[in-house]
């Protein structure tokens, strides 16, 4: 029987600590082979090294995960085709504006019998409508994606504690199978539900959620008010998603990826730590100079996400079904102050 090759596309905290759980179960599980081609985005360090050169010489990302040991068989790769070319199995985990232009560089450049997962939230909004990165990576690739998401900072997971994740499968069990024995470790559990858009949408919305508990943490509203937000926008996710894709369950939204993601990260995400320096400063710092300040080269997904949410609440005429939603966005880009996250209220959702 021939053994699965498995390549990580990208490497930022989320991205090398996927690297690290994957590396540890190749080595044990004998349908794979031991070696994780990880592809980095190259950039040169401020000591004048290369980081794909530093990873591979310490085993360590330096610059988005460190501290801590990625296993010796991640090898770092700069090189996006030579790095996706053997690989049977492709775990994608960038930041989600990146991979429009990713997945056009692969065009033509995977194996036929290659299977993906997308561990990124987010989405892109075409003229035709909302399009998830699953989806963007299918097509494109005309290859099969699931998906994996979760209550799952990634420092946390870094360092061994128990965390839950959740793999969306579409039709085949036996694929979403192979994606959890390479993804599970005793302190990673992960189960697989047969919903992509539900999960998908899950993480994805989620982190708009966390930009308003991120609000509320900075107007020092409290615990109530906080857990306000993530009732309503748990409902707001969930009318959403239902909305989008009449197939999506509503026992998705129980799963890791559902509930626990949105405590997880209205707690200690970093959408919610940069929105919450965002309404302390009263919305006079922007979001990209808070984020460049903040967070060191990571990326936050929440306030282009729900950019691209209110572009389809807005064009499908469903802004005010969504006041959570819209009223986060509208903050964002200044033409409503932060202490409008709690004002909205009044108009109530429509949607149970
Ligand atoms: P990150 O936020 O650490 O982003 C930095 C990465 O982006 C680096 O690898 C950098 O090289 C890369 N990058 C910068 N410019 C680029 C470009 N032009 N082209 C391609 N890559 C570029 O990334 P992450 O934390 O690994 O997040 C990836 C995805 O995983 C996101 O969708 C995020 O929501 C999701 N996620 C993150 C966490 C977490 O705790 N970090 C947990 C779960 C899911
Ligand atoms: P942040 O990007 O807000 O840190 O959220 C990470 C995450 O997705 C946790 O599951």
């Amino acid at each position: 029987v021939s053994k699965s090759k498995v390549t990580v596309v990208g490497s930022g905290n989320w991205g090398s600590v996927a690297a690290k759980l994957i590396a540890s179960n190749t080595l044990k599980l004998n349908s794979f082979h031991d070696e994780v081609r990880m592809w980095v985005f190259e950039e040169t360090l401020q000591t004048g090294e290369k980081l794909t050169d530093v990873i591979n010489k310490t085993n360590e990302n330096v610059k988005y995960l460190p501290g801590i040991k990625l296993g010796k068989n991640v090898i770092a790769d700069p090189d996006l085709e030579n790095a996706v070319k053997d690989a049977n199995m492709l775990v994608f985990v960038t930041p989600h504006q990146f991979m429009e232009g990713i997945c056009n560089r692969l065009v033509g450049k995977v194996r036929g019998d290659v299977e993906a997962i997308s561990l990124i939230k987010g989405m892109e909004v075409k003229m035709e409508g909302p399009c998830m990165i699953s989806n963007l990576i299918s097509e494109q690739l005309g290859i099969n994606c699931s998906v994996l998401m979760g209550a799952n900072i990634a420092n946390e997971i870094a360092v061994e504690k128990f965390s839950e994740a959740t793999v969306g499968y579409r039709d085949n069990r036996e694929i979403a199978e192979q994606w959890v024995k390479l993804f599970s470790t005793p302190y990673f559990m992960v189960t697989p539900v047969q919903d992509v858009e539900g999960v998908e949408l899950c993480g994805t919305l989620k982190n708009v959620v966390a930009i308003a508990a991120g609000f509320v943490d900075g107007l020092e509203m409290g615990n109530n008010t906080k857990a306000a937000i993530m009732r309503i926008g748990l409902r707001e996710m969930r009318a959403f998603s239902k909305l989008l894709f009449s197939s999506v369950r509503d026992s998705t939204f129980f799963e890791s990826c559902g509930v626990a993601d949105v405590i997880t990260t209205c707690l200690g995400g970093r959408n919610r730590k940069v929105a919450e320096a965002f309404a302390r400063n009263g919305g006079k710092r922007s979001f990209d100079d808070l984020e460049a300040e903040m967070l060191q080269g990571q990326k936050l997904q929440g306030v282009s996400t729900a950019r691209e949410v209110y572009e389809v609440l807005s064009h499908r005429g469903w802004l005010e079904l969504f006041p959570l939603f819209a009223t986060v966005h509208e903050i964002c880009v200044g033409r409503l102050p932060p202490s409008a996250i709690v004002e909205y209220s009044e108009k109530k959702p429509r949607l149970s």
